[in-house]
């Protein structure tokens, strides 16, 4: 089995794995609980993958609140900071291209009383810059805006982004999911103010994330609404018994695309051009790439097949090789992405996203290739 769909979920390192595993049977004891062996070692490991996740990411070790995923941590920061900052006048802005997760959590709240802006995107489904700007000056509550897109892969540029949020005194969000671990992100060198990230999206596991929420200036917690009431873990932020193995696990694989990511980088721009140049020289009549060439993830390639339905182009190759139509979450809903940079519907239907690891190999390109065209 060729597995082309590691935006939707990667493969867990063995290394990670390794890593777990004392801790699902010899070390299972609560970090919550107190004085005895078997909470300190359980504790001491929490703490010590909070350290590897926060070197990941470049922030303060007590910013990383552990969630069971980036969809709670969207949740989390999207309602908690409405919640707790949005007064008479609650005023969120989102992109248009946003993850399912932050594009319904804006529906809800906006259904509970809240004003929504959806920013448009350009032909990658980048956020126009100019209706940011625009935006910025009604001082809303919180923008929130994606640092890459997990359908085409495109980089909003987040350093200018958080800025301008600081400059006005807006609150900034960014959910970086599938960003982390792909790119180099030094936090305490811009001004984002929450994050969301998820383990399994770079060789982690399963329900497992992180909401990074920084500190102020002074150096003093942001608060924001808990979502998740309880016996008040992770500093009231989220409470809940901390799932151990999988916070060990997440840490390993912070640890593991800290040291690796350079390579890895290069490994997937490689694989990206050699897969794209494949295409275009078989299939140049009726190939178009939705996803940009340039300030991208390496590896995530959007590619519509014209005429060609992508339901059944994934069915028909489903033996072998793992491709989607887009987000694992709407697969039965047409790409709202794929809406919102301009593609009509048809195009849309003939859309298919391939997004590569580290771990694919040229081989399995050429066999991809070679499948499509029905040999
Ligand atoms: C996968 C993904 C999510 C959801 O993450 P989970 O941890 O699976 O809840 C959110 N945002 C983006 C951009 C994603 O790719």
């Amino acid at each position: 089995m060729i597995y082309f769909d590691n935006s939707a979920t990667t493969k867990i390192d063995r290394r990670v794995v390794d890593v777990m595993l004392p801790y699902l049977y010899e070390s299972f004891g609560n970090p919550s609980s107190k004085y005895y062996s078997l909470a300190t070692t359980a504790k001491n490991a929490v703490e010590e993958a909070r350290e590897q996740i926060s070197l990941l990411l470049g922030c303060e070790v007590d910013e990383v609140i552990f969630t069971a995923g980036a969809t709670e941590s969207n949740n989390m920061i999207i309602k908690g900071v409405m919640e707790l900052y949005g007064g008479d006048n609650p005023h969120l802005v989102i992109g248009k291209a946003e993850h399912s997760s932050v594009l319904e959590t804006a529906k809800y709240v906006e259904s509970q009383g809240v004003k929504v802006t959806y920013l448009n995107v350009d032909r990658y489904g980048r956020v126009n810059l100019e209706e940011f700007n625009d935006c910025l000056s009604l001082s809303p509550t919180l923008i929130s805006i994606q640092w890459g897109n997990n359908e085409l892969g495109s980089i909003n540029d987040i350093e200018y982004i958080s800025r301008r949020c600081e400059e006005e005194k807006v609150f900034f969000h960014t959910d970086a999911t599938q960003v982390v671990g792909k790119i180099k992100i030094s936090l305490n060198e811009i001004p984002v103010k929450f994050l969301s990230c998820s383990a399994h999206k770079f060789h982690g596991p399963k329900g497992i994330g992180a909401a990074i929420i920084r500190k102020d200036t002074l150096g003093i917690r942001t608060k924001i609404a808990p979502l998740i009431h309880g016996g008040g873990q992770e500093n009231e932020y989220r409470s809940g018994t901390h799932s151990v193995h999988n916070i060990v696990g997440f840490g390993k694989a912070a640890e593991i695309a800290l040291s690796e990511q350079p390579d890895a980088a290069d490994i997937l721009e490689q694989l990206e051009k050699n897969l794209k140049s494949k295409l275009v020289s078989m299939f140049s009549e009726v190939i178009h790439f939705n996803s940009d060439d340039h300030n991208k993830i390496p590896g995530i390639v959007n590619i519509q097949f014209k005429g060609i339905n992508n339901e059944l182009l994934i069915k028909k190759v489903s033996d072998r090789v793992a491709i989607s139509t887009g987000s694992a979450c709407s697969s039965s809903k047409p790409s709202h992405v794929l809406q919102s940079i301009g593609l009509p519907l048809n195009e849309v239907r003939n859309s298919v996203r391939v997004s590569l690891s580290k771990e694919n190999t040229i081989e399995e390109i050429d066999e991809f290739c070679s499948f499509l065209s029905g040999k």
